[in-house]
């Protein structure tokens, strides 16, 4: 890289040692580099003037041009308050300097009329504006135009690097700039996009003349940011690809076809035939597979998963498939272990319940290869459970799941098994694209035929009774319900106190012999959770009162209504998986939103989402607007991003058309061996080293 831009930053003029320990403790600012491309969040515009009468309705900066009516100093005297009464046409507001009034007030004596510039708040029942920037008016300064705000912090703010100190900064910076920066994206594509030259687009984003010129610079700038990122991906992608061996799967055998022709109980749908033969395209390549299936709850990942494990099974290895929890785990195990009934496949079971003379049984059948298809939780990861040739694994609800978990399972062969991640949890295009870069992602976009939409209600805690009627209704007619209570960590007994209260209404609202409850909750042993479970999925109760526990994969046909008791506190995923819970069977089914009277904007926009769309994939983007990427993927993924100028969640359209360019340039040359490449491979090489351990999911 360039040595100038590494420049340590108290080389500036204006940065002492002092100011340059803050800037590195407090933004990261280190050298000339960091201070560059610490840009600018927006900008004000310094030619518009807003009237007195307006500023109650500003939330931001304003700019008022009027004169000093009064100036009065209170305070005791070390410590004095400076207040300057100013008028415009339109009315008074006041100024105040809680420090450093004594150099400001000679100059407020004057006639003159003024500039003001400023943020107000208010105070008591008053606006004023603190610290504002003050000046004389003319004409010219009048003209100054686009103002960078920059973010900065409380303690820099205290040695003058407020927005307005770190503008200052860089306005010294910028001058020494010129023919430093290089440029490092190929020239057809900026033609192509008509991109400003670095060093324009660095000089423009801090100091536009106008709305045009911070626009075309940041365009530049996220373009390249976004560019890069996926250039990364992309490569990272190609480089795995050739180190990773994987087992070759041709043989589609006697069990696929025997179960796909004689045991299946209904036809694939287009989308379910799409990705398995995205997958056995995988399976065939001689490349390991890391593929993510996203699929909305009840699109019938299950089955692509069993078939994919027949394939494995076909052709001479064991298949594996991690649920992350036991009820989950367990449903799976009777639903593949009943669907493979008359085709002699050795199914096991292994979770944390399973007693320890049992387990060293299914050891013992892993390493001799007698266990075809494992199926369970965590305990999947242990050390102790070792294969003798494990061809794939299925990750059911990936979320759950972290990285070092799953990273696990991945060296459990030294040949890696193929690696199939299922997902219900939509992630917004930009967002897989992103985050997921380095994996296959295949999309089952498609419900089975006959469901029937669920019809989603929002209804106040004060409409209850209504409610419970129309539950007492539906069980009447042979259907059952959920009800389900938030449980979050961080009140746990609170919550848990709420559950039980709420268990015991509904006991009181649905009185024995009519109407039978169960209630599952985590902190239940497993061996009553499953009692309760099983004895809702067999029809002996009607109400499964229970947390979220229940929100996973969980399948019961014949429930059909799912009550979200409040539901201001669940996420908007969380709400759309617990919905999916129910119209898996022929009956209508239904999901009523409970939540106090009092609802904040943000909540209520869920809930309004919920009720509007039962697609996954629109209420993922809602999500994401909502949330914002980082609490989406989680934080820790989204830092390491490290996005300077891009907003994932704004920037949707640019993510993609960076990720076309990358993927043309290098389809087109792999290895950025060309000439007109060469740059772009220096760039590359040094991101690729700078995270060595970026973009390794699965
Ligand atoms: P999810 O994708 O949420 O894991 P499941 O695999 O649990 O969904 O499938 C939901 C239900 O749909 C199951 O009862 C399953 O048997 C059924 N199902 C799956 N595929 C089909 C299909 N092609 N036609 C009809 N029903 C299907
Ligand atoms: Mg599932």
């Amino acid at each position: 890289m360039n040595e100038f831009l590494k420049t340590p930053i108290e080389f500036l003029k204006g940065v002492g040692p002092q100011r340059a320990d803050l800037l590195r403790k407090e933004l990261g600012i280190f050298n000339y580099q960091d201070l560059l491309e610490h840009y600018p969040f927006r900008y004000v515009d310094r030619s518009i003037f807003h009237q007195v009468k307006d500023v109650v309705y500003a939330d931001s900066f304003v700019q008022l041009r009027g004169r000093i009516v009064q100036v009065v100093e209170s305070g005791a005297p070390r410590n004095k308050k400076l207040i300057a009464r100013f008028q415009d046409e339109t009315g008074m507001i006041d100024l105040v300097w809680f420090q450093g009034g004594k150099y400001i007030k000679p100059m407020l004596n004057s006639m003159d009329e003024f500039v003001v510039f400023g943020k107000p708040r208010l105070y008591g029942n008053n606006w004023n504006i603190p610290h504002p920037e003050i000046g004389v008016y003319n004409a010219a300064t009048a003209q100054i135009g686009l103002q960078p705000v920059y973010s900065s912090t409380e303690k820099l703010t205290s040695i003058g690097l407020h927005s307005k100190g770190i503008e200052k900064l860089i306005s010294a910076l910028l001058p020494q700039l010129r023919g430093k920066i290089p440029e490092n994206i190929p020239s057809a594509i900026r033609n192509e996009f008509n991109l400003l030259t670095r060093e324009q687009a660095m000089i423009k984003v801090h100091q536009p003349k106008g709305e045009s010129d911070f626009k075309l610079a940041r365009f530049r700038l996220k373009f390249e940011e976004l560019f890069f990122l996926q250039m990364e991906l992309l490569l990272r992608k190609h480089i795995s690809m050739r180190k990773s061996k994987g087992f070759v799967l041709e043989e589609v055998g006697d069990l696929f076809n025997g179960f796909y022709k004689e045991h299946m109980e209904f036809d694939l749908t287009n989308a379910q035939k799409r990705v398995i033969k995205e997958i056995r395209k995988d399976l065939n390549s001689g490349h390991h597979m890391n593929r993510l299936l996203q699929g909305d709850v009840g699109s019938g990942k299950t089955l692509v998963a069993l078939l994919t494990m027949l394939l494995a099974i076909d052709n001479g290895y064991q298949a594996a498939l991690m649920a992350p929890t036991e009820i989950l785990a367990n449903q799976h195990f009777e639903t593949i272990s009943e669907q493979l009934k008359h085709l002699g496949v050795n199914v096991s079971l292994l979770t944390g319940s399973v007693k320890k003379k049992d387990r060293t049984v299914i050891h013992e059948g892993l390493e001799d290869g007698s266990i075809q298809i494992l199926i369970g939780t965590h305990a999947l990861l242990e050390d102790v459970v070792k294969f003798k040739n494990l061809g794939i694994v299925v990750i059911d609800e990936q979320h759950r799941f972290g990285v070092a978990q799953r990273a696990k399972m991945w060296k459990k062969n030294i040949v890696p098994p193929h690696v199939l991640i299922m997902t219900a949890t939509p992630i917004p295009r930009t967002l897989a694209m992103t985050f997921y870069g380095d994996l296959d992602v295949s999309v089952i976009d498609e419900l089975p035929p006959g469901r029937k939409p669920i019809t989603t209600v929002h209804r106040y805690e004060s409409h209850r009774l209504p409610v419970f009627g129309f539950l007492k209704e539906e069980i009447r007619k042979g259907r059952q319900v959920y009800i389900v209570y938030p449980l979050i960590k961080e009140s746990e007994t609170l919550d848990f106190n709420n559950l039980m209260d709420g268990y015991e209404a509904i006991s009181r609202s649905f009185p024995l012999p009519e109407f039978k409850l169960s209630i599952v909750h985590g902190k239940m042993k497993p061996e009553d959770k499953e009692y309760e479970m099983q004895r809702f999925v067999s029809g002996q109760t009607q109400i499964m009162v229970a947390t979220t526990v229940i929100e996973v994969g969980v399948n019961v046909p014949n429930a059909s209504v799912m009550v979200i008791e409040s539901a201001e506190r669940f996420g908007l995923s969380q709400l759309h998986q617990l919905r999916g819970r129910v119209g898996r069977g022929a009956e209508k089914s239904y999901c009523i939103l409970m939540t106090g009277d009092n609802l904040s904007a943000d909540s209520l926009k869920r809930i309004e989402t919920m009720v509007s769309t039962n697609d996954g994939f629109e209420i993922s983007e809602v999500d994401l607007q909502l949330r914002g990427p980082g609490d989406l993927m989680g934080t820790q993924q989204s830092g390491m991003l490290d996005l300077k100028i891009s907003d994932l969640s704004k920037d949707q359209q640019l993510v993609a058309t960076a990720r076309e360019h990358a993927k043309k340039i290098l389809n087109q040359d792999p290895g950025l061996a060309l000439p007109e490449n060469a740059q772009l491979r220096v760039v590359m090489e040094m991101v690729l080293k700078s995270r060595p351990n970026w973009g390794k999911i699965a």
